[in-house]
């Protein structure tokens, strides 16, 4: 029986993004990662009485440009709420947030399947602060309780529940980590936890309007475990339903060990957090200059740059890999305002120099050969000074080593420059002729195609200074 013909999954995301500011979001102790546990932490954080928190500007300017670059209505009056619940790691018993009055509207993030394209669209964008962290694999005995991420500001992002497949999750994933990296809101590291990710998932008979009860895998901490763990509750549910059982309402873990996942509790349990405003904190209102101000702060997108590309004649691949980091395309565009040859640009980048990153294990904005030594790298061979396989070999490595040289002087320094000047390539053309007569002889008797092994025998003998079509154009004027 084809039950996945029978059945529509129907999937919402909600992605905690840690926003990359120096300070919390409600203290100036550092946001930052790694640091000695417990070491990020002051009266404020801690929620001791007496302290006052204060908005952090930052934060609110970087969940505003998640919101534009994801196309929300940006809400211009705010205020924070307490979400009450007890736990360890969180030391004020409450945790402040914009639960019900989120800060960025409605919205939508394009993404690309295998084989379609759609704008997955989001509920809402909102400010909270993060939780300490319960470690309990440290000591056999106790939990041990860090409260450096206490306070840390987070942007989380919830969709509709618009996506109907693990594939499109994936790749919704994949384009928020994308974007949070591009405008530089957030590293979207996961392993560390600075991105992490909630699956709501449910499924129903195809051409039913009314949701499923959804499911909640919690805190996903990679890409492939969003799509792993949705895969799996896919096939558990449509299993329960066919077996004429009914889906609970369930909070759920995945299982990196043996991607399966399990229950953690279910929704009669849910706690009630007895919402209210924050009374220490004032609401704020947004003035049209600083969202403005903001928006025009904004880089180019990826998408933008994807379309850029395509008009100015890459193919999709190759305009796919120039924007697929900040970096890459950064590099890109410097390139291509030194030279016009793009092609040529996406074939250095994607080839000898992307293999130098790997090798070095460091992105474009790194490299210590600029765009503008590339173009002029890409030029030389234009000009026919060098050949390809001269350059990344002998030139580029030198260049790598004294970034600050030209490839031309480079070229000059190790005599590498072709030479077209009649009397030196005659000499060669010559040499390799009378190397060769039975070849010669066949040439003359038509064998055209041997040209090719001449010109490689020049290039040889020459060391590839030879200029190929200077080479040729004597070989078919001595062999006529
Ligand atoms: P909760 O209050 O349980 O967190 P919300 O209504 O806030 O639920 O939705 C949380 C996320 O779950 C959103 O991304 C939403 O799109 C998604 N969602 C809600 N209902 C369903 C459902 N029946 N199936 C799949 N996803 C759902
Ligand atoms: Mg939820």
């Amino acid at each position: 029986m084809d039950v996945n013909g029978k059945y529509e999954v129907v999937i919402g995301l909600e992605v905690h993004a840690q926003l990359q500011t120096q300070s919390k979001l409600f203290s100036g102790d550092s946001a930052s990662f790694g640091a000695e546990p417990n070491t990020h932490i002051s009266p404020i954080t801690l929620g001791h009485p007496g302290t006052l928190p204060k908005t952090n500007k930052k934060a609110v300017e970087y969940a505003i440009m998640m919101g534009l670059v994801c196309h929300c209505e940006i809400e211009r009056f705010n205020y924070f709420a307490r979400k009450n619940y007890f736990y360890p790691d969180l030391p004020k018993g409450y945790q402040v947030s914009q639960h019900t009055t989120p800060i960025c509207k409605g919205g939508w993030v394009f993404i690309k399947t295998k084989d379609a394209e759609k704008k997955v669209q989001l509920n809402r964008i909102h400010l909270e602060e993060d939780a300490g962290k319960s470690i309990h694999d440290a000591d056999e005995d106790y939990t041990c309780i860090d409260l450096n991420r206490a306070g840390v500001p987070l942007i989380e992002i919830v969709t509709e529940p618009d996506m109907h497949s693990a594939e499109e999750a994936f790749q919704y994933v994949t384009e928020i980590r994308k974007l949070v990296r591009w405008i530089g809101v957030c590293d979207g590291n996961m392993e560390e936890g600075s991105l992490r990710c909630d699956a709501n998932v449910s499924i129903r008979l195809k051409g039913e309007t009314a949701l499923g009860t959804k499911v909640e895998v919690k805190n996903l901490n990679s890409i492939r475990n969003v799509k792993k763990a949705i895969e799996y509750e896919i096939e558990r549910m449509i299993a329960m339903v066919e077996k004429g059982e009914t889906i609970i309402q369930q909070t759920r873990s995945f299982n990196a060990d043996n991607d399966t996942t399990f229950a953690i509790r279910d929704k009669e349990e849910a706690n009630d957090y007895r919402y209210f405003p924050e009374p220490d904190l004032t609401p704020f209102r947004l003035s049209e200059e600083f969202i403005t101000g903001i928006q025009a702060k904004l880089p180019a997108l990826p998408n933008e740059l994807f379309e850029k590309y395509k008009l100015l004649g890459l193919n999709e691949y190759d305009a796919q890999q120039m924007c697929d980091e900040k970096a890459t395309a950064a590099y890109f565009e410097q390139a291509i305002s030194y030279s016009k040859n793009y092609k040529a640009i996406v074939n250095w980048m994607t080839g000898p120099l992307r293999q130098i990153l790997n090798e070095r294990g460091i992105s474009f904005n790194e490299l210590s050969i600029t765009p503008k030594t590339l173009a002029g790298l890409v030029a030389i061979i234009e000009e026919g000074k060098v050949n390809f396989s001269v350059a990344s070999l002998k030139i580029l490595p030198v260049l790598l080593q004294s970034p600050a040289k030209e490839p031309l002087q480079v070229a000059n320094e190790l005599n590498l420059l072709q030479v077209s000047e009649s009397a030196d390539i005659e000499n060669w053309v010559n040499e390799v002729l009378a190397k060769m007569p039975e070849k010669v002889v066949e040439y003359k008797k038509g064998k055209k195609g041997l040209i090719g092994l001449f010109v490689g025998e020049i290039k040889k003998v020459s060391k590839g200074k030879a200029d190929p079509k200077a080479a040729t154009q004597l070989l078919e004027e001595k062999l006529k």
